[in-house]
């Protein structure tokens, strides 16, 4: 089979992936040695991409309620109902809700039809959620939204500052390149986070700063560069506009660092030192800048102490925001959000919204701008949206206050979700389903961080009656009487016509110019190479603002004047604690995709809640109990992991988990829908919350063939290699566990064998169909203690009754533990006893004894985090 060359369909990073598909509806992946993002690295994430490729619970026809349609009824449908709301009410009574998985091109199209044709702006991005914070910074200080630096400014720094970003889990593979570069030249890294994470394990100095401190440590550093004769005056002097009011700002707004940031005064000091001292200084940031109420002025903080130094736009230097999602950039890029016009005009300007319509022979281009994503669904709640179009993702989980959002979502009149997966938390509320195609059965073209553009390619063969994206728009607009405009035949017909746009916007001093590859033939568009952008007759790629030159109306850069905001969210009696969310090193947003991958989910498998050893103990909480964690909005049930990477008055809770794969696990349904005034992104990390002992009277643990139904208070259930397991809790034990165990396993009829311990109030039952192991269930009066690593990987057909009813492998094989590195099943418990035995004192020695750690990388900072215990 011939190897493709595609892009993974996960972060922001980018990674060129090779595929060879293997005839039978899987394929082989590979890191692309030639794709400059990766060089032939993947994360785990990325490694495991084969192993999410079947079709089981894809969605394959459009449902019209219940019921299987074909396209043209369907599709009828969905241009019929949205050309009635706009009739009665007007084109702001319609939606789309759209996503950074969607191709550019998908994208560019949704935009058109909303923006142009529709008439209205109502078309936000789930990219809203991830970096509109780092939009608006660019935008206020640039004058436009522009990434300066490169990725290759990761391996050039001599300081390197992480701030709100667990680089090393949520986009391992830069990590892995900037920890290569390390080896190679030793450099500092700073990581800034009020969570200990796998991140500053391998950094160099981790500060771990009071929640939201951010913008005062910046403020402090600005005032220090001014003390401390760090300016390069020249550069403000000739290129940049508001340097001594915002200097001036700093100076006030600077009290005592130390005490205010939450940190010690020598940390504080090695900071500013290095910082101030450090010509070649790069200041990476993440969502934990991003999803603040001040999220915006926090990247300003960040990039006005870039412009005081002029240190932007060089080799090794500069504030450099990335991206969550594999296209939240090309979304950025093409109007995906509410508040932009596509190739980065604006909405708000006249000029440019002529160059829009002229170009797009549009009937109208809006002239106010849309519903941001919170907005939006609170839009919806208030009925003010007739039909909302919800394209490649689930805001009934993604978005803060999900409760909410799922009740609004069942409050418009008229729901269509384009989908690849046929049940989600957000597809279950829809009235119509279109199905779409997914990764390795679409072409089209992502931006990762860099500004780098990549082919997607197609490897596989459109499943059932799956459409891509812009193919299901264009039909839906062709049936709205937007004629003009849609007849597109191919995906490369849409990236032309966007970079002829580009083209349009750069005669307006755009700097997203993309103008060389407006005439794009069909077969150069196959053969495209990673580029980034500009891609001009006169330019193709490079850093940005180096020369001074910026895009606002002055041709100077703005630093702002900044004073810290307090959060709506602060610890109060009923809700003593702050929540934050985050990712977690092997699942991706809502695990719709991930959560397949069973090699993924032997790391971390059940919704948990980090909680500080000394809160643990005022709230009566022991490891592995079951908490129920609350808020103003919401509440969840998640496994306690009681350890001090989270600090005294905080907790932290992934935010994958969702109604599929837990009974209540949304970390997000209890997210305060506090938003950034500038940016319109919720505040993620900031939520006040109480937690309290779930009252479990039984755990349990179980393991079968076949998906379990489940029934009880708490469960949470993952992939194994051969089949699943499922962690669960009750208020209150039924009344027969026989019965149980049958029901839980589907199989009224199987035969079991049951194993009691009346004097710890233990049971343990095996299910067998025809002589054959289907099922084990585990219960305790406490948690299960069995080896869930050797229970998840049993062969059912051949396992013995008496090792299984163990739940622990036979004494002469020992539990390898817990799942570190995925990509040769090495446990906690192998790791730990050979670096005790074998005496392992690096990376190195692990990888030559264990091999863990030597293909995707992404498990290292775990292992150096073994070896320093
Ligand atoms: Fe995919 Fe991992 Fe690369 Fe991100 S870092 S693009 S998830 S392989």
């Amino acid at each position: 089979m011939t190897t493709i060359r595609t892009t993974c369909p996960y972060c922001g990073v980018g990674c060129g992936v090779l595929a060879t598909p293997d005839g039978k509806g899987g394929a082989k992946i590979e890191g692309d040695p030639d794709h400059p993002a990766n060089f032939g690295r993947l994360c785990s994430k990325g490694t495991a991409l084969g192993e999410t490729l079947d079709l089981e619970g894809r969605l394959l026809a459009p449902r019209v309620g219940e019921i299987e349609t074909g396209w043209d009824e369907a599709l009828d449908l969905v241009a019929g109902k949205f050309s009635t709301a706009i009739a009665e009410h007007g084109p702001d009574s319609v939606a789309f809700y759209v996503s950074g998985q969607l191709l550019t091109e998908d994208y560019y199209v949704a935009n058109k039809l909303m923006k142009g044709f529709i008439g209205s702006a109502n078309i936000d991005t789930n990219s809203r959620l991830c970096m509109a914070s780092s939009v608006a910074g660019h935008k206020r200080a640039f004058g436009t939204d522009t990434v300066p630096g490169t990725y290759e400014d990761f391996e050039n720094a001599d300081l390197v500052v992480l701030v709100g970003s667990n680089l090393a889990w949520c986009h391992p593979v830069l990590h892995q390149r900037l920890m290569a570069a390390k080896e190679k030249r030793d450099f500092a890294i700073i990581n800034i986070d009020p969570r200990r994470t796998a991140t500053s394990e391998m950094a160099d100095m981790h500060l771990a700063i009071k929640s939201g401190a951010d913008l005062h440590l910046f403020n402090g550093l600005l005032a220090h560069i001014v003390e401390n004769s760090a300016v390069d005056t020249e550069f403000v002097e000739n290129h940049v506009a508001g340097f001594d009011e915002a200097v001036a700002a700093a100076q006030a707004s600077t009290g005592d660092l130390s005490k205010d940031c939450g940190l010690p005064q020598e940390q504080v000091e090695e900071f500013l030192r290095l910082w101030t001292s450090t010509e070649k200084v790069l200041t990476i940031y993440s969502q934990g800048v991003n999803q603040s109420t001040s999220g915006s002025d926090k990247v300003n903080a960040i990039i006005n102490c870039h412009l005081a130094t002029g240190r932007i736009g060089r080799e090794g230097m500069g504030p450099f925001s990335i991206t969550g999602q594999p296209n939240a950039m090309g979304g950025r890029e093409v109007g995906g959000l509410a508040n932009m016009l596509a190739s980065h005009l604006e909405i708000a300007n006249p000029e440019h919204r002529q160059v829009v319509q002229e170009f797009w022979d549009s009937p109208k281009i809006p002239d106010q701008l849309g519903l941001k994503a919170v907005d939006l669904f609170n839009a919806c709640a208030e009925g003010k949206i007739k039909a909302l179009w919800i394209m490649g993702t689930n805001p009934a989980v993604s978005l803060p206050n999900a409760d909410f959002v799922r009740d609004a979502i069942k409050n418009c009149d008229f729901v269509v979700v384009s989908d690849l997966v046929e049940k989600t938390d957000t597809t279950v509320l829809a009235d119509v389903l279109l199905p779409a195609t997914g990764w390795g059965e679409k072409d089209g073209t992502v931006t990762n961080s860099e500004r780098r553009i990549s082919r997607q390619r197609t490897f596989l063969t459109q499943p059932g009656a799956a459409r891509s994206d812009w193919q299901i728009l264009s039909d839906v607009a062709l049936r709205m009487g937007f004629d003009n405009g849609f007849d597109y035949k191919s995906e490369y017909e849409i990236f032309a016509e966007y970079a002829a746009l580009c083209g349009e916007a750069a005669k307006q001093g755009i700097e997203l110019d993309l103008s060389a590859l407006s005439g794009i033939s069909a077969d150069a568009y196959e053969t495209m190479t990673p580029v980034q952008w500009p891609v001009s007759p006169g330019r193709r790629g490079g850093r940005f603002f180096a020369d001074g030159k910026f895009y606002t109306p002055s041709g100077k850069a703005n630093m702002l004047a900044l004073t810290s905001r307090i959060s709506p969210s602060q610890p109060k009696q009923d809700y003593p604690l702050i929540m934050n969310t985050g990712r977690l090193r092997d699942q991706w947003h809502t695990m719709t995709r991930s959560g397949k991958a069973a090699v993924l989910s032997q790391h971390t498998a059940e919704p948990f809640v980090e909680i500080n050893p000394s809160d643990a103990k005022k709230f009566g909480i022991g490891p592995a109990d079951i908490l129920r964690v609350s808020s103003n909005q919401g509440e969840m049930l998640a496994r306690a992991l009681v350890t001090d990477r989270v600090q005294c008055g905080y907790v932290f809770s992934p935010m994958h988990w969702s109604d599929q794969w837990s009974s209540n696990g949304r970390a997000t349904s209890l997210v305060a829908p506090n938003t950034d005034p500038v940016s319109g992104q919720p505040e993620s990390k900031r939520t006040a919350v109480r937690v309290q002992k779930f009252d479990a009277k039984w755990y349990g643990f179980a393991v079968s063939v076949d998906e379990p139904l489940l029934s009880s208070e708490y469960w949470a259930k993952a992939r194994t290699a051969l089949g699943w397991k499922v962690e669960l809790a009750g208020e209150s034990p039924p009344d027969d566990w026989e019965t149980y165990a049958k029901k839980l396993f589907g199989e009224l009829s199987a035969s079991s064998v049951i194993v009691e311990d009346r004097a710890k109030g233990g049971i343990r039952i095996a299910l067998t169909k025809n002589g054959r192991v289907i099922g084990l269930l585990i219960v305790s009066a406490s948690p299960v203690i069995a080896s869930r690593s050797f229970m998840a990987s049993v062969d059912f057909s051949s396992i013995s009754l008496n090792s299984m009813l163990a739940g622990r492998p036979s004494t002469s094989v020992p539990d390898s533990g817990a799942t570190v590195c995925s990509c040769f099943n090495i446990g906690v418990n192998t790791i730990s006893t050979a670096i005790t035995e074998q005496n392992l004192m690096t990376l190195e020695d692990i990888g030559r004894a264990l091999n863990a750690g030597t293909n995707c990388g992404s498990c290292r900072p775990e292992l150096l985090a073994l070896i320093k215990a």
